[in-house]
């Protein structure tokens, strides 16, 4: 059957697939035929994914990504035994609300360093030449519909995934001569562990008027996942350097 968004013979490394939309990314594209490498802190999550999936040949890796010295071992390993790879969709992220005046600067390090230079350190050594198939590969980094526009308490997250947003144009200039794709995925809110908490989500009243201003309501990790099929398949081979918001109509209006 004509299937364009097939990932077959495929090896997709996804970041974060411990939990919320990056779950649901290893689920579903284990049942689109890719091999998963699944890679977060927590082992015994990472295998509660694993029950979840479809295929035999999937690999789970316990890694703290803020260890970025030892992420090129980590990328060795992992092509040791699974051979080259074909794509990633780095969701590993955190998330928080705080007014400026209350924030302190080591939270704003320790932010861009699992937000940001995570995701460019792993960039760095799976676009390594030795790791990468030889037809190429697929970036995908996780932003946020808070790259494009603000709100109260945001400000460091969302300066963390507009960082997501112009890297990744630039670096998708930097790799297309290798044939390697990269993009950007913001989606909007998503019900999952990262914002469970936040007052946007546990407090009912400022949950329904922020679920308003999403035109179709609020998302689930399907929503998010499709888009990455597609961002990780050959039926998306022409596009780089973009970055495409799944809000349910938040940033229309
Ligand atoms: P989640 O909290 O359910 O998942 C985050 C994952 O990142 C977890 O598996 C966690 O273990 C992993 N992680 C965090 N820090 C890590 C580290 N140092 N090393 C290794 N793994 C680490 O959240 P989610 O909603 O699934 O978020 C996935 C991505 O989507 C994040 O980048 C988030 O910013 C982005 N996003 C989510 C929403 C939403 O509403 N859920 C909206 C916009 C963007």
């Amino acid at each position: 059957m004509y299937n364009p968004f097939t990932l077959e013979n495929k090896t997709i490394v996804i970041t974060g697939a411990s939990s919320g939309i990056g779950r649901q990314c290893a689920i579903d594209c284990s049942k689109m035929g890719a091999r998963v490498i699944l890679v977060a802190r927590n082992i015994e999550r990472l295998n509660e994914t694993l029950t979840m999936m479809d295929g035999k040949e999937h690999l789970c890796v316990s890694f703290d990504l803020t260890q970025i010295e030892n992420i090129p071992s980590m990328v060795d390993n992992i092509v040791k035994q699974v051979g080259r790879i074909h794509g990633v969709l780095h969701c590993a992220g955190i998330s928080h609300v705080q007014l400026l005046q209350l924030m302190k600067s080591d939270t704003m390090e320790s932010f861009f360093k699992t937000n940001v230079i995570g995701a460019m350190i792993l960039t760095k050594e799976i676009c390594r030449k030795k790791n990468i198939d030889s037809q190429g590969a697929s970036i995908v980094f996780f932003s946020s519909i808070m790259s494009v526009v603000g709100d109260a308490g945001k400000s460091l997250y969302g300066m963390t995934k507009g960082a997501l947003v112009s890297g990744a144009k630039s670096l998708a200039c930097e790799y297309a001569s290798k044939k390697i794709r990269i993009n950007c995925i913001s989606p909007g809110a998503i019900e999952t562990p990262i914002n469970f908490h936040q007052p946007y989500m546990s407090d009912p009243i400022q949950r329904a008027d922020f679920e308003k201003k999403h035109l179709l309501g609020f998302g689930v990790p399907t929503d998010i996942s499709n888009a990455c099929i597609y961002l990780l398949s050959d039926a998306s081979r022409w596009l780089t350097g973009q970055n495409i918001i799944i809000d349910g109509g938040y940033t229309t209006r």
